[in-house]
């Protein structure tokens, strides 16, 4: 190449470079919070999507392997936790919410991505969707297949989080669970197969919205109330009360209740059969425990559906929750109050 040559070549990547970081500038800026899981996760064979390891690539790794995030928005990664999901705690939770918070504070920040284990991500994207204080963008998504199998699912549902993070559009709508090309609501998604990739299901009430083509579309808004518009503060707050789920099955027996009390559980959510009834065989414990103090909720072990009035069984109404985010409700309330009046009254409003 001669000099004349070499010298136009030199100004061409200068103005490409210049024009780039502009455009990258005028970017939304979204933070991305890493809790591990799956989605950080490997191993030995590009076969395995089983009897991997979660939880072993850092947050920069997990950025590194969506090269066109950058076309998104400015992208920071920080990591909170490098667990999997089973082994999320409301130590994490707390502390995750309170960077949440910190965070969507900030004005130079747009919204919130959190890669989390697929197992209790509802879980947590509900306590979010209930603590939160901004209406700006929080999207937590995860991965089925780890990071090393063939036609891993991870890049592209990090690149669809932090689209949806980056957008407008996505404001006030409360905590979103994004995967597989899907936008739900913290509050009515739910992981529904064990194995698949097209796991996470809106039963009762559909989906907010989808991506094509990696661009959002929204079609719906949720009702209940969430962020900015309950009272929980978790500001304030270094521990959560004990609430324990209790399933319900044939030959059920009161014992665990009493075990649950014996162990300062201040809440306890009974995953009923059907619409949430409860066994002659457990009604005494159950009984016993609510004469203590103990809160309890009535849900469904079907995980969809309402829990309707019922003069036989004992217990609040659990609305449509399924037993895993009733106990996250419970516990958020019973930080607030112990009345069971204002509790009902919170299943039903969130
Ligand atoms: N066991 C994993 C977890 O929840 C499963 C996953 O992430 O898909 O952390």
């Amino acid at each position: 190449m001669n000099i004349f040559k070499s010298g136009v070549f030199a100004i061409a990547l200068t103005v490409t470079a210049v024009s780039n970081a502009m455009a990258q500038s005028s970017l939304p800026q979204v933070a991305v919070l890493a809790t591990g899981g799956t989605i950080a996760g490997t191993a030995a064979q590009d076969t395995q999507t089983t009897g991997y390891k979660p939880g072993v690539l850092t947050a920069d790794a997990l950025l590194k392997s969506v090269p066109s995030l950058d076309k998104v928005a400015k992208v920071s990664a920080e990591q909170v936790a490098n667990v999997g999901s089973d082994n999320m705690d409301n130590e994490i939770l707390l502390k995750l919410a309170k960077r949440v918070n910190e965070l969507l504070a900030r004005d130079d920040i747009s919204g919130v991505v959190i890669t989390h284990g697929t197992d209790t991500l509802e879980e947590t994207a509900y306590f979010l969707n209930l603590v939160v204080k901004s209406d700006k963008p929080v999207v937590i998504t995860g991965s089925m297949r780890p990071a090393t199998a063939i036609s891993a699912d991870g890049p592209s549902n990090i690149l669809q989080a932090v689209t949806v993070a980056a957008d407008k559009d996505a404001r006030g709508r409360g905590v979103m669970i994004v995967l597989n090309d899907r936008i739900g609501s913290a509050r009515d998604t739910t992981k529904t197969d064990a194995n698949s990739v097209d796991t996470f299901k809106s039963l009762g009430s559909g989906y907010l919205g989808t991506l094509v083509n990696q661009v959002p579309h929204f079609e719906t808004r949720i009702d209940k109330k969430h962020t900015v518009d309950t009272p929980f503060d978790v500001a304030t707050l270094s521990a959560l009360p004990k609430v324990d789920i209790l399933y319900g099955y044939q030959n059920d027996s009161g014992y665990l209740y009493d075990a649950a009390v014996a162990n300062q559980a201040k809440g306890i959510v009974v995953a009923g059969v059907g619409a949430g009834s409860e066994s002659r065989f457990v009604l005494p414990a159950i009984k016993a425990a609510m004469d203590k103090g103990v809160v309890v909720v009535r849900s469904s072990r079907t995980g969809s559906g309402h829990v309707p009035e019922d003069e036989a069984y004992l217990g609040l109404l659990g609305d449509n929750l399924n037993p895993q985010k009733a106990r996250i409700l419970l516990m958020l309330a019973l930080t607030v109050t112990q009345d069971p009046a204002k509790i009902q009254a919170m299943f039903h409003a969130y």
